[in-house]
């Protein structure tokens, strides 16, 4: 009779699954996910005093609840169950593999620093106490093993990793979800939850009990915290409500490749700003593991077949690309990557650290309607555009040249879709200090007379611009004393003065 024990980790899902999959083949399996506190609260940023941010913030917390009652109900559905513990996994694992005498532990494993130490810890205690342990790599299109080259080989530019794939690699197929063994006879059972199902701890007769899925208001401290995880969009101004789980996944890649049939035009409304049908805004779930890469490149193919192969399907991909490319960067380039010089070794920028304007940054009252537009919905939903990104992410490493870093630190609290190789690795490429040696400043007035030519976007999260014609919407600045009477909107006092002269500041050519 073989044990074993799956530690969920960001994997919640059942498709896919290489560490469950591998684990199911035991005659008993103890699905296990740990509530770590090191992962919430607030912290200096970098050891610094002056800086402290939120590590993961109420959008991601109340997702993450959501994603992992979702696996517990779909667990339970398969006459097994989720086991939560509130710890530090390199404690609470090996007394749980202990208390249902497991022969092995699975789990999946990620490159980022804490992802890792956290992991070389569980693996270190379990393996003294004679448990073995198997780690998979399940988070990638590609997986590690298939890459052309080894990960520590891999180009640091996007195109040339990027061709190598296409050329040299091909994508595994998704793996079903397995049939599971029954839980350890001292786990009692989940459905019976009549009883003290509150308790995390063994009971008097050895059993271990479920304990709770978390709530956003256990996780988060302070009140306003919690206000804004329990009704995430509060004014329904949101592109989508993400909700978390694999069944809010799925359901997501059935509405936009086949209810809605959106993939077929990716490819022209992928810099789109309102509306949940520009993108596909699969990346809260690919993130937090209830959705697989490769399970989307199986759906992209099956569209391909059925309904239109075309260069917006390839786009999909291209971009899921990316995505796997800052996963090997960091995976290459460890700690380095997230430094303030960053792999470029850049120590030629004068960084500066000047609290006031950064808290105008994240506040979105930079008095650049384009940036403020992005940055509140941000604040609001936990969303922003890929466009919005990248020029409110430019705005504050290349504009106000505040570390880019602290810019990172601020998505990493308040992103739905946080992942820190994609968050880190697309504001150092910005920055100028990561993937790419040419200049990534945006010129953001340009931007946001391209992409938001009517101002429906900035209105759209800055109301109090609504009465301006859109070329003012953009630009109040331009406004003369008579007209801001006449529109009923004034400088300093319904919408700030910008912060830098925008004329000087914001004249940078166009990218990507
Ligand atoms: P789609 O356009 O539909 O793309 C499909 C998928 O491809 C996305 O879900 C995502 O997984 C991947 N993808 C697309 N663009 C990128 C990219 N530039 N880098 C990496 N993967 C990409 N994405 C995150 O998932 N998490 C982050 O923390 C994150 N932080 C970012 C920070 C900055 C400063 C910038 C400029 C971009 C960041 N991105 C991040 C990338 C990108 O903005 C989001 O993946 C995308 O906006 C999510 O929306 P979508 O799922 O509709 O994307």
């Amino acid at each position: 009779m073989t044990t074993a024990l799956v530690w969920f980790r960001r994997d919640l899902r059942l498709h896919d699954n290489e560490a469950l999959r591998e684990a199911a083949a035991a005659d008993r399996l103890l699905p296990v996910y740990v509530v770590d506190p090191r992962e919430y609260g607030t912290r200096p940023y970098g050891g610094t005093a002056s800086f402290r941010f939120e590590k993961t913030g109420p959008h991601r917390v109340r997702f993450r609840c959501e994603a992992l009652s979702d696996l517990r109900a779909s667990l339970r559905e398969r006459d097994s169950d989720l086991v939560v513990r509130e710890g530090r996994p390199e404690e609470v694992l090996p007394d749980l593999a202990r208390a249902v005498d497991a022969d092995e532990v699975t789990m999946h494993t990620w490159p980022a620093p804490e992802e890792r130490a956290v992991e070389a810890r569980v693996n270190a205690r379990l393996r003294d106490r004679g448990v073995a342990v198997r780690r998979f790599w399940g988070h990638t299109l590609y997986h590690v093993n298939d890459l052309p080259t080894a990960y520590t080989e891999i180009p640091d530019t996007y195109t040339p990793f990027r061709k190598s794939v296409e050329r040299d690699a091909s994508v595994r197929d998704p793996l079903g979800t397995p049939s599971l063994p029954p839980l350890p006879g001292v786990v009692r059972d989940g459905s019976d939850r009549s009883g003290d199902d509150r308790s995390d701890r063994s009971g008097d007769d050895g059993a271990v009990r479920p304990g709770d899925v978390p709530t956003p208001a256990t996780l988060l401290a302070d009140d306003g915290a919690i206000d804004v995880a329990q009704s995430p969009d509060p004014h329904g101004r949101g592109v989508l409500s993400f909700r978390g789980g694999e069944s809010a996944a799925l359901a997501r890649v059935r509405s936009y490749l086949w209810d809605d049939d959106r993939l077929r035009e990716y490819k022209e409304t992928r810099n789109g700003l309102l509306g949940e049908g520009y993108s596909s805004k699969l990346s809260p779930w690919l993130n937090e593991g209830c959705l697989s890469p490769r399970y989307v490149h199986r759906e992209v193919q099956r569209y391909e077949d059925e309904r239109v192969k075309n260069e917006s399907t390839y786009w999909l991909v291209f971009e899921l690309r990316w995505r796997d490319f800052f996963q090997f960067q960091v995976a290459k380039h460890r700690g380095q990557f997230f430094s303030r010089p960053g792999i470029r070794e850049r120590d030629d920028i004068d960084w500066r650290d000047d609290d006031r304007a950064f808290e105008r940054w994240a506040r979105g009252e930079t008095g650049i309607p384009f940036v403020d537009a992005n940055v509140r919905e941000l604040n609001e939903t936990g969303f922003m555009s890929n466009r919005g990104r990248q020029n409110v992410a430019s705005f504050c490493a290349n504009d106000l040249r505040l570390d880019w870093r602290r810019g990172a630190a601020y998505f990493e609290t308040k992103l739905v879709d946080y992942d820190p190789c994609s968050n880190y690795g697309n504001w150092a490429y910005i920055a100028g200090v990561g993937n790419d040696s040419r200049d990534r400043s945006f010129d953001v007035l340009g931007q946001a007379r391209k992409y938001d030519p009517d101002a429906a976007y900035v209105t759209h999260w800055l109301p109090e611009l609504d009465p301006l014609p859109p070329e003012y919407a953009h630009e109040p600045w331009r406004m003369s004393d008579a007209e801001q009477a006449e529109h009923g909107v004034e400088l300093g006092v319904d919408y700030p003065e910008p912060m830098v002269d925008p004329d000087l500041d914001l004249d940078y050519s166009e990218n990507r």
